[in-house]
């Protein structure tokens, strides 16, 4: 391997997650590990597990694993579900086939309502499929709240409009690990069952946590029923939770972090948070559109305010594109997944972000495109500048 050219500054971590970890959370973490059976951590750990429920805006429980978020998604699956169980989900894009293959793998009994991975989740085809399930052989309806590989939300409160109208007792399942803490997301307001979550994305913290807000519907589901589970068991959680203990060892220091980001956020303001989200997916969009590419979502009442994914034009490599954005401005971009790849790149404007880190982040994807010999209009920035001059 050739030696690394020495790279002066620091690194765009620009991806849709993990996301920049700001110092503060860092400097929170960078303790030594300390008893997890002792009292200071029983009391860090309840803080946690309080703070984090006014994030979800729930006032139901919250647990909290040492996993990745897909952990979650099988905790959300495993709890509730048995075996040969049917399940509604929405093909929105690649994480909603991830979470998908997960439930058929577990033998769970899944149908898949496509999309053209170009807009959120269908209300009206949801009502559809659930007004002729009038047997309600269907336990849970699966939805990713933003879709990351595509830039697309689906509208939650809307599908569980249409789950009270038809009077369906399924469990409503929301994935908002690239949303929560970006986007505006309400647990207990919109009637979510168990809603799922990560750390590295718009919480502020490196990979390594991931959530399950979870319904007294739920919580009663899983006592009655669920599939055979240990790790992912949520009763044994929030038993020994209920003084701040875990069941096996926590990530105690991202716990730090944890206590941290909450406080981070409220300081800013959760709608403050949301608003500064939606202003630089604007200012983004915007930039697209002056180059005279196309922005990935088709329904602007979809479009994310984590992230936007950018379409190239035919017969031009969105990897190679990003590898000369990596290799010139030291800028990591979102590649396009599966059957986006090479196709769209995706600029992650959530987390720990602002104005100055946006107008940079567009400046090397402008100047990337030039290298790169695509096709483009220059001024992207420049509209940039003005649409968050005028906000
Ligand atoms: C990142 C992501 C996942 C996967 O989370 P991991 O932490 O990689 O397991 C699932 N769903 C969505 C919407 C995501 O953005």
């Amino acid at each position: 391997m050739p030696k690394k050219p020495f790279q002066p500054g620091r690194h765009f971590l620009q991806i849709p997650g993990p996301t920049n970890v700001p110092d503060r959370i860092l400097r929170a973490m960078d303790k030594p590990t300390i008893d997890h059976r002792g009292p200071e951590f029983l009391e860090l750990a309840r803080k946690c597990l309080d703070g984090i429920k006014t994030i979800f805006k729930t006032t139901s429980d919250v647990v909290i694993f040492p996993a990745s978020g897909t952990g979650a998604w099988e905790a959300a699956l495993v709890n509730t579900l048995q075996t040969g169980d049917h399940v509604l989900m929405v093909e929105t894009g690649h994480f909603a086939s991830l979470w998908h293959k997960m439930a058929n793998k577990l033998g769970i009994v899944t149908e898949f309502l496509d999309t053209d991975w170009r807009t959120g989740a269908d209300p009206l085809k949801l009502e559809e499929r659930l007004a002729a399930d009038t047997s309600h052989q269907i336990k849970a309806v699966c939805v990713v709240h933003n879709e990351t590989s595509t830039g697309c939300t689906s509208p939650i409160a809307k599908i569980r409009a249409v789950m009270d109208k038809l009077n369906h007792p399924a469990l409503l399942m929301v994935d908002t690990i690239s949303s929560l803490a970006s986007i505006d997301y309400r647990h207990d307001e919109w009637g979510v069952d168990i809603t799922v979550a990560g750390s590295q994305k718009g919480l502020l913290l490196p990979p390594g946590l991931s959530f399950n807000a979870i319904s007294q519907k739920a919580l009663d589901v899983a006592k009655k029923g669920g599939m055979p589970r240990s790790y992912w068991d949520w009763e044994e959680q929030i038993e020994a939770n209920k003084n701040g203990a875990f069941p096996y060892t926590p990530a105690t220091n991202l716990l730090y972090g944890l206590d941290a980001a909450i406080e981070m956020l409220h300081e800013e303001g959760l709608d403050a948070v949301f608003a500064r989200h939606d202003r630089h997916a604007k200012a983004t969009r915007n930039a697209v559109q002056a180059w005279g590419l196309e922005v990935l979502c088709q329904n602007p009442e979809n479009y994310s305010s984590s992230l936007t994914a950018v379409l190239l034009p035919d017969g031009h490599d969105a990897d190679a594109f990003r590898k000369i954005v990596l290799t010139n401005f030291n800028m990591s971009l979102g590649n396009g997944l599966s059957k986006l790849a090479g196709k769209v790149f995706r600029i992650g404007h959530l987390g720990d972000f602002n104005d100055l880190m946006l107008l940079g982040t567009l400046s090397g994807v402008e100047m990337g495109l030039s290298l790169a010999g695509i096709p483009f209009q220059r001024g992207g920035v420049e509209t940039a500048m003005q649409t968050l001059s005028k906000s």
